[in-house]
Parts: structure tokens; C-alpha cells; sequence
């Protein structure tokens, strides 16, 4: 395992695992301005210019809602979804064979509309994170 070297305004601070390098890089243990240099290598490198942190998935800061209205403009996360037929159809369809229940319960479950909690419209535009 290769160890790397870390050097700060010229002394050594510190050596590493070079597979933790760009971890402790993010955990601003090591900075980019730091230098770096492991056996075989004829100068220090700075960090910056070859580790970089792993970069987090997070949805943008624009991004993190979901739906917009394309009627009234509100943009949010979670739709009202309404279901055709009505719970007492499908409780009757339980009750009398599990099959046609099971059927019933399916096919309100793909046919359920997002609507717009604010004006109800059905026209929203949906944008996958
Ligand atoms: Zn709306």
C-alpha cells in the first residue's frame, strides 16, 4: 500500500493511505493548498491539482422540488393523487373474491392522477432528480 506524504508551508504533517487521501481532502483534514509526494516521485505535488473530493449527489438547490403546475405555477413534491372508482367498490370486490378485489385495487392504483394541490390542475410537468 502506497503511503503518501503531506506536507503543509514546507514540514510534514501527516501520512496516508493514498486511497484516503481525497476523503480526508472533503473532511478539510488535508487542504488543497497542502503538498503531497510518495516514494518514486521526484517533487511534491500540490493536493489540489490531483485529489479531489468525492463529489455528493444531492439534487440541485433549483432543483429540489419535483412538480410544477403548468396552470397556476406552484412548483412542490408531493401531488394530490386521486384514484378512480371509490374504497367502498373495492372493499365490495374484496369481500366477494380476492381475485376481482386484487383487480380492482390494481387498476385504481394505475389510473391514479398527480394533481396540483394549489388549483387541481392535472397539467404538471415532472422533472426526474
Ligand atoms: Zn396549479
Amino acid at each position: 500500500m502506497a503511503k503518501i506524504h503531506i506536507a503543509r508551508n514546507g514540514k510534514i504533517i501527516g501520512e496516508h493511505d493514498e486511497h484516503a487521501v481525497a476523503a480526508l481532502v472533503a473532511l478539510r483534514q488535508i487542504l488543497p493548498t497542502d503538498h503531497w509526494w510518495k516514494k518514486g516521485m521526484t517533487r511534491w505535488l500540490p493536493i489540489g491539482s490531483t485529489f479531489n473530493p468525492p463529489e455528493t449527489r444531492r439534487p440541485k438547490p433549483d432543483n429540489h422540488l419535483r412538480y410544477t403546475c403548468e396552470r397556476c405555477g406552484t412548483r412542490f413534491n408531493e401531488p394530490v393523487e386521486q384514484k378512480s372508482g371509490s374504497v367502498l367498490t373495492e372493499l365490495f370486490y374484496w369481500i366477494c373474491s380476492p381475485i376481482a378485489g386484487g383487480f380492482y385495487t390494481a387498476g385504481r392504483a394505475l389510473s391514479a392522477k398527480k394533481h396540483c394541490p394549489n388549483c387541481d390542475s392535472q397539467q404538471l410537468r415532472d422533472e426526474p432528480w
